[in-house]
């Protein structure tokens, strides 16, 4: 739980980390980024099924158009084929039979005249003229399909009429026979493209779109954009065409064989007609508009993020500053300016956090109090600013001969250092006291007014074991006020290890300096 309660006090501050600040604003700006990316795809996705909703509604329109028309020419073609049954028809005069056998539908728009032909393909009756012209369609396919076989309503392939100038048609025609069941003629008629050219110049597609209307065989009957030159070709080859079911529909991209673009096309086989119509639209006008709105909020949202990963930066980096000014303002509270080493405060807390942990874990420790011998002769002799040179050098050199991570050396005060040492023993701690008072005198730095023509240092040293309370261990007046200003809570028994270092140091000095003390429970000090 502890653990637990650690790793998420590690991860909240590295959260509220300069780092933390600038990678959640990137992963932020990334999410939000992530989430447009998401809507404008989906509305993309909207774009193209709203197309493909209106070409089919485009197709369906058309198509109902059209079955409508040609249902009711299909009926005009019943009425003649059932008039002609009766033989008194052919009696009555031209007139009255035309009257009679064709109705309204022959004059309706766009439809060209209602032909009765004979077997031989002339025609018999003319719906627009009382005595028929002399024409024959023999060659027609209308003609020969059903001469062929009753091809029941028959739609033909685009022609060019002869009896209209040249007017592009198509013909609806039905099979007429003797009371034998022989070929007898067919009845039929012309339908003039324009009806189809008029119905889908009325249909919005879009700039690029196209719709088309095709035989079953794959013959154009109609396009819009319209081009005279198309009507009539045969795409049955085409990729786009395909032979469909009757009454079937469906979607699908591909390049027109006409123009080459790439579209949507969305295709209807009537059901009752054999045609099939196409509606395509192209990508650029399915997605104009989103486009533009992708565009538009996609480059704000762009800009928005920039901002916000610059500002997340900007944050970050104000942040790293401040922590790095903090930890320097707290490096310099922590330590003396003239050594380098910590200062009296940090030690007071090395201290609290060493004894405290030498208690858990059941590990000695020690300490010394280094004190360099008659300096105020030396301040005396050679000037304070040389003073202060040979207690920066003392303080390297006590540094540089702590070699353990853990052991620490402060600055006590004036000429005074301080060196805690982590789980040493007394006999350990007196070795490394040794090593650290020779080396101050291998510095060899020139001390006339000293008994020994160098700088020396004294050295008191004070230990505490485990198992055995200091109080036993040191002989020490437990009384004494000793002088730590610390703001942790001082044990009583660093009070006292203090003390008995402070004891020793003063023996060194008493013993003829240069020389280190160690302080023991049962003996007396023992100088070297
Ligand atoms: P002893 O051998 O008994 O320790 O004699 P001492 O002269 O070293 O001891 P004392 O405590 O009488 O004098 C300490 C001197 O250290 C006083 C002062 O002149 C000098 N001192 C203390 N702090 C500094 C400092 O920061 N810079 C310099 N240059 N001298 C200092
Ligand atoms: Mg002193
Ligand atoms: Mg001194």
């Amino acid at each position: 739980m502890a653990a637990f309660a650690k790793h998420a006090r590690v991860w909240a501050r590295r959260l509220t980390g300069p780092n933390g600040i600038f990678f959640g604003g990137l992963l932020l700006a990334f999410v939000m980024v992530a989430l447009l990316a998401t809507v404008l795809l989906q509305s993309r996705h909207d774009a193209l099924d709203r197309a493909r909703d209106t070409s089919r509604n485009v197709a369906l329109i058309a198509e109902r158009d059209i079955e409508r028309n040609f249902e009711l020419y299909a009926l005009s073609l019943e009425a003649v084929v059932e008039g002609l049954k009766h033989d008194d028809v052919m009696a009555l005069p031209p007139h009255l039979r035309s009257q009679l056998l064709f109705d309204r539908a022959a004059t309706a728009n766009f439809l060209g005249s209602m032909l009765v032909l004979d077997e031989a393909g002339n025609i018999v009756i003319d719906s627009a003229h009382d005595t028929p012209r002399h024409a024959n369609f023999a060659d027609r396919d209308y003609f020969t399909v059903q001469r062929d076989h009753d091809a029941g309503l028959y739609v033909s392939e685009p022609f060019r009429s002869r009896l209209r100038n040249g007017t592009p048609s198509i013909a609806l025609s039905r099979r007429l026979t003797h009371p034998d069941g022989t070929f007898a003629g067919i009845v039929m008629i012309a339908i003039n493209l324009d009806y189809f050219h008029d119905l889908f110049s009325g249909l919005s597609l879009g700039t690029n779109g196209a719709i088309s209307l095709l035989s079953a065989s794959g013959t154009l009957v109609m396009r819009q954009p319209y081009d005279p030159k198309l009507i009539g070709r045969n795409y049955s080859k085409a990729p786009t065409f395909r032979h469909f079911e009757p009454g079937s529909e469906g979607s699908f991209t591909a390049r027109s064989p006409v123009d080459g673009v790439r579209r949507l096309y969305t295709y209807r086989r009537f059901p009752h007609v054999p045609l099939v119509i196409m509606v395509a639209e192209a990508p650029q006008d399915i997605y104009a508009a989103w486009h533009r709105r992708a565009l538009t909020i996609g480059s704000l949202m762009g800009v928005f993020a920039l901002g916000f990963v610059a500002l997340s930066f900007m944050l970050g980096s104000q942040l790293r500053r401040r922590v790095r000014a903090e930890s320097e303002l707290q490096l310099l509270a922590r330590t003396d300016s003239l050594t380098g080493l910590a200062n009296r405060r940090t030690f007071g807390e090395i201290l609290a956090a060493e004894s405290r942990r030498a208690k858990r874990a059941g590990s000695g420790f020690s300490l010394l109090f280094v004190d360099i011998d008659r300096f105020k002769a030396y301040n005396d002799q050679y000037g304070h600013q040389a003073g202060d040179d040979a207690l920066a050098a003392v303080a390297r050199c006590i540094g540089e001969s702590i070699r353990r991570p853990a052991d620490t050396a402060s600055r006590y005060g004036g000429e005074e250092f301080v060196v805690v040492l982590p789980d040493t023993p007394a006999e350990g701690a007196r070795a490394i006291a040794e090593k650290l008072r020779a080396a101050i005198t291998a510095l060899g730095i020139e001390h006339a007014g000293s008994e020994y023509g160098r700088v020396t240092a004294s050295i008191g040293c004070a230990s505490w074991t485990p198992g055995s309370d200091a109080g036993s261990d040191l002989d020490v007046d437990v009384d004494v006020d000793v002088d730590v200003d610390v703001d942790v809570d001082v044990d009583v028994d660093v009070a006292k290890i203090i003390k008995a270092a402070d004891e020793a140091l003063y023996k060194a000095k008493a013993a003829g300096r240069n020389t280190v003390v160690t302080q023991r429970a049962t003996d007396a000090a023992s100088a070297v």
